[in-house]
C-alpha cells in the first residue's frame, strides 16, 4: 500500500476539472421563470495542482482534498468559489429516505457504446464521453446528454443511514446546461465484468490519463430495475454548485472486494464528501 500513500495528496495532483458558472439555478428554478441558463462547462481543462500554497497553477484555484486542511469542513474556506460548499442550503449528498412517494417518471437510458478517454485526476477516476449518449425522460419532455462518469467510495449518499461500499456518478447536462446526475450504489459482492475491464486500463498516478480507448457498455454498469430517489442538491466536490438534479437508483450493483481495493488503492481509502443538512428539501420516490 505504499503506492497509495504516495498518490494520496502527494500534491503532484493534476486535475481536469469540471467548471460551471451558475450561481441562480436554484433560485431561477424556484421562480419557474423561462430564463436560459448560461453555464458554460470545460470538461477537458487540464491544470496542474502544486502542493504548497495549495493553489492550481494557472487556474488559481486551491487544492482540495478529502481530509485535513483542505479536506470538506474547509472547502468553503479555500476560495470564493468555493463558497456553496460552507453556505449553499441545498448541498449533495444526503441520506436518502423518501418523504413523498410521487410515482416518479420512468427513466429512458439510450447510452452507446463508445470509446471514452479514462483519467485518473487525484479525486476519483473519471471516464471522459463522446457526445451521443442519452437520458430521456419522456414523461418530462426531458433530455439530458452523459458527459463523464466517475466513482466515490465509500459511497456518497446513504439510504436510510446505510453506507454502501462505491457510488457511481453518472453526470449529464440538458441543453441550457442544467446538470443531472444519476447516482447508482455498490455493494460488495462479485466482480462487476464492467469495472474489470475499466480498471485494466486505470490510470495508476493522479494526472494521467489512459491512452488506450475503452469500449465499453455504459448501460451494463445500472442495475436491472431503476426505480430511483430524487431530489434537488449540488455537486458533491468543490466548487458545490447547486441546482442539480439527483436521481439515485434503488437498486445496487456488485462489486468484489478485489476490485473496491483496487479503486481506493489509486485516489485514496475515503473519497466521500460527509452527508449534508437535510434543510428544507423533499425526497421523492
Ligand atoms: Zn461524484
Amino acid at each position: 500500500m505504499a503506492e497509495f500513500v504516495a498518490n494520496k495528496y502527494s500534491g503532484n495532483i493534476m486535475l481536469r476539472v469540471l467548471t460551471l458558472h451558475d450561481s441562480e439555478s436554484r433560485l431561477v428554478s424556484q421562480m419557474k421563470t423561462k430564463q436560459i441558463i448560461k453555464f458554460s462547462m470545460m470538461l477537458s481543462g487540464l491544470v496542474l495542482c502544486l502542493a504548497s500554497p495549495l493553489l492550481i497553477a494557472g487556474e488559481g484555484k486551491p487544492h482540495w482534498s478529502y481530509e485535513g486542511d483542505d479536506g470538506p469542513e474547509h472547502w468553503g474556506e479555500l476560495s470564493e468559489d468555493f463558497l456553496m460548499c460552507s453556505e449553499g442550503w441545498n448541498q449533495s449528498p444526503i441520506d436518502l429516505v423518501a418523504d413523498v412517494h410521487a410515482g416518479l417518471p420512468k427513466l429512458e437510458f439510450e447510452y452507446y457504446s463508445a470509446n471514452i478517454d479514462e483519467i485518473n485526476n487525484g479525486h476519483s477516476i473519471q471516464q471522459n464521453i463522446k457526445p451521443g449518449s442519452l437520458l430521456r425522460i419522456p414523461d418530462r419532455g426531458k433530455s439530458y446528454e452523459l458527459k463523464q462518469f466517475h466513482f466515490h467510495s465509500p459511497s456518497e449518499h446513504t439510504v436510510d443511514g446505510r453506507s454502501f461500499a462505491m457510488e457511481m456518478h453518472f453526470v449529464h447536462a440538458d441543453d441550457n446546461g442544467a446538470l443531472l446526475v444519476v447516482g447508482v450504489l455498490v455493494e460488495e459482492g462479485k466482480e462487476h465484468p464492467v469495472l474489470s475491464k475499466l480498471w485494466a486500463f486505470m490510470p495508476e498516478n493522479p494526472g494521467e490519463t489512459s491512452v488506450e480507448p475503452i469500449g465499453i457498455e455504459e448501460t451494463d454498469l445500472l442495475p436491472p430495475t431503476r426505480e430511483y430517489y430524487s431530489y434537488s442538491g449540488s455537486l458533491t466536490t468543490p466548487p458545490c454548485t447547486e441546482g442539480v438534479k439527483w436521481i439515485v437508483l434503488k437498486t445496487p450493483v456488485e462489486a468484489s472486494a478485489e476490485q473496491i481495493a483496487t479503486f481506493k488503492s489509486r485516489v485514496g481509502p475515503a473519497t466521500n464528501r460527509p452527508i449534508q443538512p437535510y434543510n428544507a428539501r423533499t425526497v421523492l420516490d
